[in-house]
């Protein structure tokens, strides 16, 4: 479903990517894990086109991001994406934040999109707060009302970039249980994570990137317990 080939970004003279290729199949889960500053963010952003590849290619479903006649806002619309800070809309309910943008960007009725919407919300255990504003909801709420609002565009593939790193330890569960519904759902998911827990449980692969290069990639039974590169056990041993 996605193939990236020889991948490289810049920033100025700083090489955040340097040559990564790899594919993702349909209804696959993969980690990403890595260092602070090792370009994961950078990666994922990468693959909605929300930063520019300096040099290399990213096809979704044969569609080449990177070629300037591809029309991306068509391609992000089946790309749902889920930031540690939320992005919620402060001024819209928790239904209108589901509704807003299959109204606008597909043409969606408002009684349609606010059925789809509603099932969402039920799925993410937050039916109760249809009518409530972000400001007013827990973090881990606001996290599964974000999730919510991407499914509501009916997307083929789910971007998640640290969406518990900002959470209070209490509420990580309740948020890695909505991801990993979607996981069994067969859902294509691309996560940024520093949940070992859940990289090892749900993803079917793990990438390892360090300094910009995918160093390691593999199974995650295998991954945790044989690391192939010393960077990667290095990684391991601090954080496990
Ligand atoms: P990670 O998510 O693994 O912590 P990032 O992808 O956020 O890493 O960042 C990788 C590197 O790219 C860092 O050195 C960061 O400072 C740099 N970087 C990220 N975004 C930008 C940007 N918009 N402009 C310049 N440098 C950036
Ligand atoms: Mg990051």
């Amino acid at each position: 479903m996605i193939k990236v080939e020889k991948l490289s970004k810049k920033f100025g003279n700083n090489e955040v990517l340097h040559d990564i290729s790899t594919e993702i199949a349909k209804g696959e889960v993969v980690s990403i894990i890595g260092p602070s500053g090792s370009g994961k963010s950078t990666f994922l952003r990468c693959m909605n086109m929300l930063e520019t590849p300096t040099s290399g290619k990213i096809l979704i479903e044969n569609k080449d991001l990177t070629d300037s006649k591809t029309p991306i806002h068509k391609v992000r619309q089946q790309i749902g994406m889920v930031f540690q800070h939320f992005h919620l809309f402060p001024h819209l309910t928790v239904l209108e934040n589901l509704t807003y943008a299959p109204m606008k960007a597909k043409g969606i009725k408002k009684p349609v999109a606010e059925e789809k919407a509603r099932q969402l919300l039920k799925k993410v255990g937050l039916s109760e707060k249809e009518k409530a504003y972000p400001g007013s909801l827990s973090g881990g709420q606001k996290q599964r009302v974000a999730i919510a609002r991407a499914l509501a565009m009916e997307p083929e593939l789910m971007l998640f970039d640290e969406p518990t790193s900002a959470l209070d330890p209490e509420m990580v569960k309740e948020v890695l249980d909505v991801m990993k519904d979607l996981a069994k759902s067969g859902m294509t998911m691309v996560v940024v994570t520093h949940e070992m827990g859940f990289a090892r449980e749900v993803a079917d692969r793990i990438l390892f990137l360090d300094h910009g290069v995918l160093l390691e990639e593999g199974q995650p039974a295998e991954f945790f317990t044989q690391p192939k590169t010393v960077r990667a056990k290095e990684f391991l041993d601090k954080i496990l």
